[in-house]
């Protein structure tokens, strides 16, 4: 009763991804499945933003798209239009209750609340125990991130992408709704990358958060302080209403996570290395890695063969390792980028979608002493 083919642990943005993806794949028809979580993933804990060409597979959950953003640095004020792209949002809640519904539909998955306490490898299977039960299956999929991980070693800076917003409702209009702040670095820098994100939903309506690339978290009331500030200084407002708050701590590194994947163990999102390293961006990342992991299931490889090095880490790693030594220059890089660069080209980097010429011309453009500097370092000290 207890052994299974499959056991994914953690029913979030990776976990239920992959459990619908098998789920959906008749490939996968004769597969017991097992979903695992300790939470029963009913609350809003988070929002995703993602930019896609066109449709895409979460349309039926959008809770809103912009057709363009706006980016602001020490001398840059600039709204671009992004099409083909559009800048999109879901709410969790709405994507687990939408992926929930739909996998309960899967004859062969099950799943479970249960908080798993010990992963074990033996040699044919794999044992995962909870609080409630212990179970066994060929291959397990393991979302649980320890932040604890990528500290234990001083080769690859380890920055966060940390956050506090506030949804707010204000009492006159201040959003512009057709587009999204994407990055507003003309607040102080305080030695750090520092900027805000906003998400208007109508013109009294929206997410502000305050955002930071850097190694260590704040104190919360410093968060709530540059919202603050910035609902007043920057937006002229000072009657509001929180509707809503959501926090979060992304890690930012070139670690490579995927050394504790085993034959019959793969590590999945943010714990399997899946958080674009230079920006956080997980969600659609996840989309990717999980069609890729379908195939390379059907094609029987072991799970520690998934994970391939490729040149956008190498650039993830430099961008990683100047700023990590120099926190205050992330600004003045997005600014550089984002003034001579189209956001289109951008995204098409961030997507890890470019050619060489193209990556050229992008990781040309800011100020190259820095770079070359991390470049020689990384000669000198190992890739
Ligand atoms: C507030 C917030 C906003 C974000 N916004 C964006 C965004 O706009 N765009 C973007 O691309 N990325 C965003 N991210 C980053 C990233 O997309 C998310 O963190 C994403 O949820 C990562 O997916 P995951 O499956 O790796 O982890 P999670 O979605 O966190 O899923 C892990 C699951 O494991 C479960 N779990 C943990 N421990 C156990 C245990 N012991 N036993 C059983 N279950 C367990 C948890 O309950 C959870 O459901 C955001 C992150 C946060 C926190």
């Amino acid at each position: 009763m207890n052994t299974y083919d499959y056991i994914i642990i953690g029913a979030g943005a990776a976990g239920l991804q992959l459990a619908e993806a098998l789920g959906k794949d008749p490939f996968f028809k004769q597969k017991s499945i097992l979903l695992l979580d300790k939470d029963a993933k009913q609350t809003n804990d988070r929002t995703w933003c993602f930019w896609e060409k066109g449709q895409g597979d979460f349309d039926e959950i959008l809770f809103k798209e912009w057709k363009s953003i706006f980016f602001a640095g020490k001398k840059l004020n600039e709204e671009y239009h992004i099409a083909p792209y559009t800048y999109k949002m879901i709410k969790g809640v709405d994507f687990y209750a939408r992926y929930l519904k739909k996998i309960s539909g899967y004859k062969n998955l099950n799943f479970l609340q249960e908080e798993v306490i010990s992963v074990e490898e033996k040699e044919h299977f794999q044992v995962v125990k909870t609080t409630n039960n212990t179970y066994s299956a060929s291959k397990v999929f393991n979302s649980i991130y320890d932040f604890k991980e990528p500290l234990k070693q001083q080769k690859y800076p380890v920055l966060q992408q940390h956050f506090i917003g506030w949804f707010v409702k204000t009492d006159k209009s201040v959003f512009n709704e057709n587009t999204a702040t994407f990055m507003d670095f003309s607040i102080p820098q305080k030695g750090n990358t520092r900027f805000m994100y906003v998400l208007p939903f109508s013109s009294t309506e929206g997410l502000v958060e305050y955002t930071l690339f850097s190694k260590s978290l704040l104190e919360k009331r410093e968060y709530e302080e540059a919202i603050k500030t910035y609902l007043s200084d920057n937006l002229g407002v000072e009657n509001y209403q929180i509707t809503e708050t959501e926090k979060g701590s992304i890690p930012m590194t070139s670690y490579n996570f995927a050394q504790k994947n085993t034959d019959n163990m793969l590590y999945i999102g943010t714990a399997g290395g899946w958080s674009k390293a230079s920006t956080g961006y997980t969600f659609m990342n996840t989309t990717k890695k999980v069609k890729k992991l379908v195939l390379h299931l059907k094609a029987n490889e072991p799970l520690n063969k998934f994970y391939k090095k490729d040149k956008f880490w190498f650039y993830d790693l430099l961008l990683l390792d100047v700023i990590s030594k120099n926190n205050a220059k992330g600004g003045s890089i997005f600014e550089s980028l984002f003034k001579k660069r189209k956001p289109q080209l951008i995204f098409k980097f961030l997507d890890e979608e470019t050619s060489y010429f193209e990556d050229f011309k992008f990781i040309s453009t800011p100020s190259p002493l820095p770079f070359i500097k991390a470049l020689l370092g990384r000669i000198w000290n190992g890739f």
